[in-house]
């Protein structure tokens, strides 16, 4: 049995895990790539869709599950097994993600008919999507699945509703693969699974070399910068994915408003975001204790007095005229969305508080406006920058490196763990953590090819350590350093040395221990 990296393997985004054997393909995951590297989805697909024997999805999110109305497209009709939570919120996402496609398409068509060039199609479109969603199959967590010769069960991955970690039985092998997961007493999605016993374990990575600020700090850091800006009266922006993310500052923002703490009305600007709030208080008997305990004393979690959900673009324009509100718009890092005409109108004014809760990509609205921006460029008007900016990074719904590690420790039977879904420092960083507590791990390169039941990777013919890697890394970074080539202070190779100096120091210190 086969296992292929298509995606997500030394990056993030792009998820995408071919496993292939006597019982047919079975594809784990098919995302977009995203975060500047979008281009990548237009190429072939390294496989026939039409060949595939199922799809087997971890969760919503569209690094994860964006590719898949590409594969209907592309003449896949088999089964997309996943659990109910993550059919829901893959339909708001995936109709959405056509219409933006469809949108962008429109755009860019006007402008090459002008230039006499052929017009280029979007990657998918609505009827594509529909199609896909027809494929979609439920599955309950902790369920038997039995399909020709391979039995599969969906564990909660405590990341986002609906999100999985899969056990997969196959050729008399173990395989699991953990898609995205989440952190030990995730606030609203509890802990992952236990699960101790493995023959191989595909691992995530996105924080496999830092942790996250404390709950209570974060709590504290976010209460302190609402109550600044309540008093110094202008509007508070909180530019936000609108599908968890969201959720989870409104429950945050219900708590403050229940212990008196925050008394702002709070406006939550996105029909999507409605819809997946819908779809989080349907589902809410599938959250943490913490959770559960507000649902049984007969509150909702998501809903407070002085919350309003706007959805008509007139009630969007309307918030303008409203002078102490928070405001919660996507897209969360301001490169498109309602939050874009929000922050036109109150960058400006020194009043205003943005308080930026997830990751900022480089190239983005948000990035510029966190580097301190003087002035930027917002729906064709430059706007100077006068408002103070805020990040809270400890809503992520992402197990940080000690809980990665923390997880990992659950296996008793010492798999093979192979670290994907991480940029290329974070994936070695936390394969060199795996092997310094005694396990095994690989960071496999994209394409890559592993023999499950040989453990070898096909193209190099051994399985190299992680921490052969890392050295390797070092010594093309020194050798090009005596070259002559200059390290710049900050840029990611720089980054790259010391992250390989601080692993060396850990490395050599247990060794001393
Ligand atoms: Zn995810
Ligand atoms: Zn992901």
């Amino acid at each position: 049995m086969k296992l292929t990296f298509f995606g997500a393997a030394r990056e993030v985004t792009g998820s995408c895990f071919l496993l292939s054997g006597q019982e047919g393909d079975y594809l784990v995951d098919c995302g977009l790539v995203q975060g500047g590297r979008e281009e990548r989805n237009r190429e072939p697909l390294p496989f026939d869709p039409a060949s595939l024997s199922c799809v087997l999805l971890t969760h919503a999110h569209l690094d994860h599950s964006g590719r898949i109305p590409l594969l209907y497209r592309q003449g896949f009709r088999g089964p997309v097994y996943a659990t109910g939570p993550t059919i829901e919120l893959a339909e708001v996402l995936w109709l959405d993600t056509a219409k933006i496609m469809r949108e962008e398409s429109e755009r860019a068509n006007r402008k090459r008919r002008r230039k006499g060039q052929s017009p280029v199609e979007p990657l998918y479109s609505e009827e594509d999507v529909k199609g896909a969603l027809s494929l979609l199959e439920p599955v309950a967590y902790d369920e038997l699945v039995s399909r020709k010769g391979v039995d599969l069960v969906f564990r909660n991955a405590a990341h986002i509703l609906g999100a999985a970690v899969l056990e997969i039985w196959a050729e008399e092998k173990k395989i699991v693969f953990t898609g995205d997961l989440g952190p030990f007493f995730g606030v609203m999605d509890g802990s992952p699974p236990v699960i101790n016993d493995a023959d191989c374990v595909v691992l995530e990575s996105t924080y496999g070399n830092r942790d996250h600020r404390t709950l209570e700090s974060t709590r504290q850091e976010f209460a302190s910068v609402l109550a600044e800006a309540a008093q110094e009266g202008g509007k508070v922006l909180i530019p936000s994915f609108v599908v968890d993310r969201a959720q989870r500052v409104l429950y945050e923002l219900s708590l403050l408003h229940f212990n008196a703490r925050v008394d702002l009305p709070v406006f939550f600007d996105s029909p999507m975001g409605k819809r997946a709030t819908e779809i989080y208080e349907k589902y809410r008997t599938q959250f943490s204790g913490e959770i559960q305990k507000i649902t049984l004393s007969g509150k909702s979690p998501f809903q407070f007095p002085g919350l309003n959900f706007v959805s008509s673009p007139q009630e969007s324009r309307d918030l303008n005229d409203e002078k102490q509100a928070i405001v919660i718009a996507g897209s969360g890092m301001c490169n498109g969305g309602r939050i874009l005409h929000h922050l036109k109108h109150s960058l400006w004014k020194d009043s205003t508080r943005v308080i930026f809760v997830g990751y900022q990509a480089g190239g983005t609205l948000g990035r510029r406006l966190i580097q301190g921006a003087s002035s930027v460029r917002i729906l064709g008007e430059d706007v100077v920058v006068r408002a103070k900016f805020a990040t809270i990074n400890g809503f992520s719904s992402h197990a940080g490196r000690t809980d990665l590690l923390r997880w990992a420790g659950q296996f008793k039977n010492n798999p093979l763990f192979v670290v994907v879904h991480g940029e290329e420092e974070s994936a070695l960083a936390l394969a060199s953590g795996l092997e310094l507590e005694g396990k095994r791990a690989i960071v496999p390169y994209p394409g890559g090819v592993l023999d499950i039941s040989r453990e070898t990777l096909a193209e190099e013919g051994e399985v190299v350590s992680a921490q052969v890697s890392v050295l390797r890394e070092i010594e093309g970074a020194l050798r090009s350093l005596q070259e002559g080539i200059p390290v710049k202070e900050g840029s990611p190779r720089w980054g790259l040395l010391r992250s390989a100096l601080v692993l060396l120091q850990e490395a050599q210190r247990k060794e001393d221990y």
